[in-house]
């Protein structure tokens, strides 16, 4: 008898490995699109971002890790809209993975899940600079993008893994609810912006702008991605100072001088925000992404 109790137990404990699940393996190609991939899918998914969040999503230098990383993968989230354009397609081919390639299963733009802004009408020249035609691909700085994000991965999970698609839909819901939350807060917190006038290094934080109601007058670069000269700097002077601009919003991986200098010469304050998820220490879900951008413009306010 006691024998067989034993045979039991040994069966029983054997038997619990098998009603474990199986981990969807998901590979990002942002911080942030990771953070949001974590929220949704909890415990039934692994997560991996292919760049870090301190990096210019714009650029990133394929290696064997991340090849490495997107044959293994089971979904791959990007953001789309060009952002990734000189760097994932290459990635994509030498990873050898059709689970993950455009128009399956396994291929999530998340670009086709929100609005985008600054769609461009007309032939696209690159005498524009270095613009993205399908429109602007920041659009993960508007909060509110966030819960159709968030859905999207919910829906694609929940194909690929449909015994957890209530679950799924479930975590984005409630992801929705308090990000829904939040906005309201960090809203309240950035009222004082409503209505006014910011200088933006790039063209990225139009979204930031639509979300939190101030206006992005002008631009440090001359056009995307082209360094400011002498010249278009003294343009930029005049402006500020004609028009009593009072705040310039920058990311942390840009060049510091041109804003260094436009804020001895005018006074204007100088708000380097973090981009995205991972930017700085300490900011590890898409919450606390707008929590330190909120703090990054306090900051500034109380100077
Ligand atoms: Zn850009």
């Amino acid at each position: 008898m006691k024998r067989l109790r034993c045979i039991l137990l040994a069966l029983l404990l054997l038997a619990i490995p098998v009603a474990g699940h199986a981990t969807i393996r998901i590979v990002t190609t942002t911080q942030d699109l990771a953070a949001l991939a974590e929220a949704v899918g909890g415990e039934f998914v692994e997560v991996q971002s292919l760049t870090p969040g301190t990096s210019d999503p714009h650029f990133a230098v394929a290696k064997p890790s991340m090849i490495r990383k997107v044959f293994r993968a089971d979904l791959l989230l990007i953001i789309g809209a060009d952002m990734e354009i000189g760097w994932l397609p290459p990635l994509l081919q030498s990873a050898r993975n059709a689970r993950v390639q455009p128009g399956n299963p396994g291929h999530l733009d998340l670009s086709g899940a929100v609005p985008i802004l600054g769609k461009l009408s007309g032939p696209v020249s690159r005498a524009l600079g270095d613009v993205h035609a399908k429109g602007n691909p920041h659009y993960w700085l508007d909060p509110r993008n966030g819960v159709h994000m968030a859905r999207a991965i919910a829906e694609r999970l929940g194909e690929l893994d449909p015994d957890h698609a209530a679950e799924y839909q479930r975590r984005s819901q409630s992801f929705a609810q308090t990000l829904n939350q939040k906005f309201l807060g960090w809203r309240e917190e950035l009222a004082y912006l409503d209505g006014q006038p910011v200088i933006a290094y790039h063209t990225s934080l139009v979204y930031l702008a639509d979300a939190f109601g101030f206006r992005i007058v002008d631009e440090v670069e001359p056009k995307p991605g082209i360094a400011p000269s002498a010249a278009s700097l003294n343009a930029l002077l005049t402006r500020i100072k004609a028009d009593d601009i009072g705040v310039l919003i920058m990311e942390p991986y840009y060049e510091r001088r041109s804003a260094r200098y436009l804020n001895e010469q005018t006074g204007i304050h100088i708000a380097v925000l973090p981009q995205s998820v991972g930017a700085r220490k300490g900011i590890d879900s898409y919450f606390e992404l707008f929590d330190a951008i909120v703090t990054a413009f306090k900051d500034v306010e109380d100077k």
